[in-house]
């Protein structure tokens, strides 16, 4: 279990070596590892993390995903964050990849990375489980 504080608000963490820890921990050498971050506002996906990158990934987001008020979801429920719920929906909460001689089979500029939707600071929890 990884658990990180967030500020929200469309923040991505590379959580690779976190991930990588607990595949080493468990001493499995060949088989998956699943990464999974509970919350309908937070995200997993592998991306290649450096700035630009970064950059990009919200830009694009905040155009297919205006983080206006006018959603449904605010008006029936006086809440203000249905932009992160309907981002964390399409991008999916979870990944699962291949472990090979005890890591995580990732290109070199491939990392796993959580995103943080949510329109205020977070604590988030990420299951890691390893599977022979
Ligand atoms: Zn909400």
């Amino acid at each position: 279990l990884l658990r990180l504080d967030t500020p929200g608000n469309g923040e991505i963490v590379d959580i690779t070596p976190g991930v990588a820890s607990v595949i080493r921990t468990s001493g499995v050498d060949r088989g998956l590892v699943a990464v999974f971050a509970t919350g309908s506002t937070v995200a997993v996906t592998t991306m290649e993390y450096e700035p630009g990158g970064v950059s990009d990934l919200q830009a694009l987001l905040d155009r297919l995903v205006p983080p206006v008020s006018d959603y449904e979801h605010n008006r029936l429920n006086g809440d203000t964050n249905a932009h992160a719920h309907l981002r964390a929906a399409v991008i999916g909460p979870s990944e699962t990849i291949p472990v090979v001689d005890g890591r995580p089979v990732l290109g070199t500029w491939q990392q796993i990375v959580l995103i943080d939707f949510d329109d205020r600071p977070r604590t988030r929890l990420v299951t890691v489980q390893v599977v022979a």
